[in-house]
């Protein structure tokens, strides 16, 4: 163990991030120095830009902090600096790739101790990659995947050739070969998967103006490949794989995908994974429509965030909408306050979608006259309001059945349109709660963030990931006025 003195030595020579002038408009940017110090440590410098020198963004997978034996010291202005293995690799091949290059790293050049700095830098990354002269996507340093490289250039080098005939060619051409083709291949493609599964690589890439892949020492300019051969290369890879990479090249060929709503971009990109959950919703800021409006804030409530996500979004509020946004956040970290003290969602619901249920008069048919799907049998000697859900969502086919005792009393249970059974939803004045409007006969429905998991945990059956409608949400749901607070 070391002794107290020794430990302050180290502390007193590790790398301590100056502040920046202006967060909101100075980056910082790191170059490889060619000698490595006397104790055989790679050697970098920092210093402060005001974003108009010419530097080259890192595209990469942070990885974990333990990878291969990790983490690696390296010396930033003659002090230490811990980086991970895969980035600790890239500095390897910079320095001899790049010399005098001036790089923009996020782990090396946001201070990742500073939440302020690091809000600020955040919120101006989309412009940091947008105005750097080249995006690097570093692939890593296997190398039977820097070996597939030359496979596919080679493959993007044919103009109108049949891709099958091509596919014979490579993968067929005799049996140890075809082996080991596939392997460079099928790695090559792994660490693809691996590199695009991250939540900020969308953003990096659809702002680049120019992405150039490496792999150890061998690169390969993507930018410059005609559209069209790309179909060919996606052909070989489908030939037993489905593509994520061929999305990465239709993106990086049309540049600047054109701007989208937040929602339908959370909801497309839904499945790609971050350190930090929120950081699904922050890492697509600079490529959505409602970026500029966006505050990103690493320390407000979720909730908090859920709210902003909503009332920013340019589409129309519908119910749909809050479970994509949830899908941005860690619900199972969420607080208990944030859960249940408010209720965050509320919607009017009007009598040509409520059913007025009688247990006398029941026929013996169980199916909602609204949108004829089939109710939960324990309903039928009940007597109450069944609120039909097609009305506020076409996408949550459900239905809501407030055991009414008193205007103000009574239970709530859901039923999702593919289960039989109903789920209780909440007492009214408890999770959930029930207005009426009498002059109107307008009904409006409020529930707090766990009753509205509740409800959509029934759709998770059918639709195991969170959809937008659509219809309703770019139309506008205006008769069912579904409001987020
Ligand atoms: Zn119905
Ligand atoms: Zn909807």
């Amino acid at each position: 163990m070391a002794s107290v003195h020794s430990m302050r030595v180290i502390n007193s020579r590790r790398f301590r991030h100056r502040p920046l002038a202006d967060p909101t408009s100075s980056i910082r940017l790191i170059k490889v120095l060619p000698k490595r110090s006397a104790d055989g440590l790679l050697q970098c410098q920092i210093s402060h830009s005001i974003n108009t020198d010419k530097y080259t963004c890192l595209s990469y997978v942070w990885g974990q902090e333990h990878d291969h034996g990790g983490p690696f010291s390296i010396l930033v202005n003659g002090k230490t600096v811990t980086v991970r293995y895969n980035l600790h690799t890239f500095l390897k091949v910079a320095r001899s790739k790049f010399p005098k290059r001036n790089f923009w790293i996020d782990a090396l050049c946001i201070d990742q101790l500073n939440t302020v700095e690091r809000n600020h830098q955040v919120q101006q990354m989309g412009t940091i990659y947008a105005k750097a002269k080249e995006v690097i996507a570093w692939l890593g340093d296997e190398k039977t995947v820097e070996e597939a490289i030359p496979i596919i250039r080679f493959l993007t080098k044919f103009r109108n050739f049949p891709w099958q005939i091509l596919d014979f060619v490579i993968l067929e051409s005799s049996r140890r070969r075809k082996q080991k083709r596939e392997k460079q291949l099928g790695d090559f493609q792994d660490t693809f998967d691996r590199y695009w599964s991250r939540a900020w690589i969308t953003q990096e890439i659809t702002l680049a103006s120019h992405v150039r892949i490496l792999v150890r020492h061998t690169e390969w300019d993507i930018s410059r490949v005609p559209h069209r051969h790309a179909t060919q290369v996606a052909g070989v890879f489908s030939s037993y794989r489905q593509v994520p990479f061929f999305l990465f090249w239709s993106i990086v060929r049309q540049s600047h995908e054109a701007e989208l709503p937040l929602l339908q971009l959370l909801s497309r990109y839904r499945d790609k994974q971050c350190a930090i959950e929120r950081d699904r919703i922050f890492s697509l800021l600079a490529i959505c429509n409602e970026g500029a409006y966006f505050e990103v804030d690493y320390n407000c409530s979720d909730r908090q965030l859920l709210r902003e996500v909503l009332n920013v979004s340019s589409l129309s509020p519908c119910i749909c909408s809050a479970e994509v946004a949830l899908s941005g956040i860690d619900i199972s970290a969420m607080s208990r306050e944030d859960l249940n003290d408010e209720y965050f969602v509320s919607f009017a619901m009007n009598p040509t979608h409520i059913i007025r249920w009688n247990s006398s008069n029941y026929s013996g048919t169980r199916q909602c006259t609204v949108c004829q799907f089939d109710m939960d049998k324990s309903w039928n000697y009940r007597n109450g309001l069944i609120f039909c859900l097609s009305f506020v969502c076409h996408e949550i086919r459900g239905h809501l059945f407030w055991e009414e005792q008193s205007p103000t009393e009574g239970d709530i249970y859901c039923i999702g349109h593919s289960s039989t059974d109903s789920t209780p939803l909440g007492r009214i004045g408890h999770w959930v709660n029930v207005e009426i409007d009498a002059c109107k006969e307008l009904y409006t429905i409020s529930f707090t963030l766990s009753a509205l998991l509740k409800l959509f945990q029934g759709r998770k059956e059918t639709l195991p990931q969170p959809r937008l409608c659509g219809i309703a949400c770019t139309q506008g749901s205006e008769s069912s006025r579904v409001k987020f607070s």
